[in-house]
């Protein structure tokens, strides 16, 4: 498969090349050149998910990664349960939080960590995967980064925006992995990792990568439990999809997935307070703007990196984007009370993420009283927001062991400036 640019201006690259290269040379963003339609093939194999995930893949890895190491690496990025369960008539909850840190950022970041691994060998010369994190993706990419021979992962999280679990699984891991505090906000982060890429001696110095949602590798894996979810739902009908969005990687993902073939009727883009994406929809102007913080953090993003694919998977118009994707955003306030009402008619915990996306799903039904199957994809688990949740459900709630394992644990982080050249200067001599 190649792979062009978003912005046109660089060449085609295949595979190991996006994967590496993160951000193309022309500062665009990678898709893949073809999509091939997979679904009709798809449909009716009964397939466990590190097959399907497998069936999915491997036009996007072909003549890169043979097929038995592509199984292989399905087989262990994927090892974990992915449930759908039924809330009530139409109403699905695809639950994407069984990996290792509770959060749906772990299916990518496993997939790209194995896929970097099989990629480089003991001639290589050390790559650093620089990451932004409002949270989640640093402690995925920790994870699944940890221990790898060959990386070192350097990971920018928001000073005093993240939460304290996030926290103690972002800084504990220590080894090849290096966690920068910055004084700043997740954008600030962001645009750091943006400008190393585009720094001509920081990358004729040392090897950089990127582990964030402008990397493809990180959406094709993405795009797989869409498929998972309408399998599992088995009904004829297009499902509609809720999807609690910040950098708009997930959702992204199933446009993919779409693309693929598989029958989507309306991408429901849930968003917080942080409502550039549904303004935009609204009102067809894009206007970035500074982050605000919420209790939904992961998705506290004010400049979506992936509206640039968005826009060029619906060719620039308009009116087609509108018909495939609704906006639709909540105060934390409505958060709360999407957490209380789901808990006392359902009996069922959200964090405030999922919460999000279930309040976005329930009023798409009543405006447009559609009785397709819905899902909202639960982006993470409520024990990692518990500061939120419970207060919101007057109850404790039960802490996995995978999450107790990182409390009190030993911090270990760098404190720093929103500025580049400092984080450069880290980058160059540490
Ligand atoms: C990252 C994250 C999101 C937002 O996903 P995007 O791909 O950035 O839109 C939503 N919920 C949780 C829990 C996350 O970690």
């Amino acid at each position: 498969m190649q792979y062009f640019s978003t912005n046109k201006k660089s060449s085609l690259v295949g595979f190991r090349d996006a994967l590496f290269q993160g951000l193309a040379p022309d500062g665009g963003l990678y898709l893949p050149e073809n999509i091939p339609i997979l679904w009709d093939k798809l449909k009716y194999k009964d397939l466990s998910y590190p097959e399907l995930a497998f069936e999915i893949l491997h036009p996007y890895v072909d003549g890169e990664i043979p097929k038995l190491s592509l199984a292989d690496i399905c087989q262990n990025a994927f090892s974990f349960i992915v449930p759908v369960n039924k809330i009530k008539k139409d109403h699905y909850i695809l639950e994407l939080f069984h990996g290792p840190t509770l959060a749906f950022k772990d299916f990518a970041a496993r997939f790209m960590a194995r896929s970097m691994e099989y990629f480089l060998d003991n001639n290589s010369k050390e790559l650093t995967v620089l990451v932004a994190t409002s949270g989640d993706t640093g402690s995925a990419v920790a994870s699944g980064f940890h221990n790898v021979d060959g990386i070192r992962v350097v990971i920018l999280y928001p000073k005093g925006r993240v939460t304290p679990i996030q926290e103690r699984q972002l800084t504990s891991l220590g080894d090849n992995i290096t966690a920068l505090e910055i004084d700043g906000s997740f954008d600030d982060c962001q645009l750091i990792v943006k400008m190393a890429f585009q720094d001509k001696d920081l990358n004729e110095s040392i090897h950089l990568s990127s582990a964030n949602s402008i990397n493809i590798a990180r959406l094709l894996p993405q795009s797989v439990y869409y498929f998972w979810a309408h399998k599992q739902i088995s009904r004829n009908e297009p499902i509609i999809v809720s999807v609690p969005s910040g950098n708009f990687g997930n959702l992204t993902g199933g446009l993919l997935a779409k693309k693929m073939g598989l029958p989507i009727e309306k991408f429901i883009a849930s968003t917080n307070k942080n409502d550039v994406v549904p303004e935009y929809l609204d009102s067809g102007k894009f206007q970035p703007r500074p982050s605000v913080r919420t209790l939904s953090n992961a998705m506290d993003v004010g400049d979506p990196s992936n509206l640039s694919r968005i826009q060029k998977l619906h060719n620039y118009d308009m009116k087609n984007i509108r018909n495939n994707i609704m906006g639709i955003a909540y105060t934390d306030d409505e958060t709360i009370d999407s957490i209380s009402k789901i808990f006392s008619e359902n009996q069922i915990i959200l964090d405030p993420h999922t919460a999000v996306g279930y309040a976005g799903l329930l009023d798409y039904k009543k405006e447009f009283n559609s009785m397709n199957p819905g899902v909202v994809l639960s982006t993470a688990h409520p024990a990692k927001f518990i500061e939120s949740v419970e207060p919101a459900i007057g109850e404790k709630i039960s802490i996995p062991k995978r999450l107790q394992h990182f409390i009190g644990r030993e911090m270990q982080k760098i404190e720093m400036s929103n500025r580049m050249s400092d984080v450069k200067e880290f980058l160059l001599t540490a």
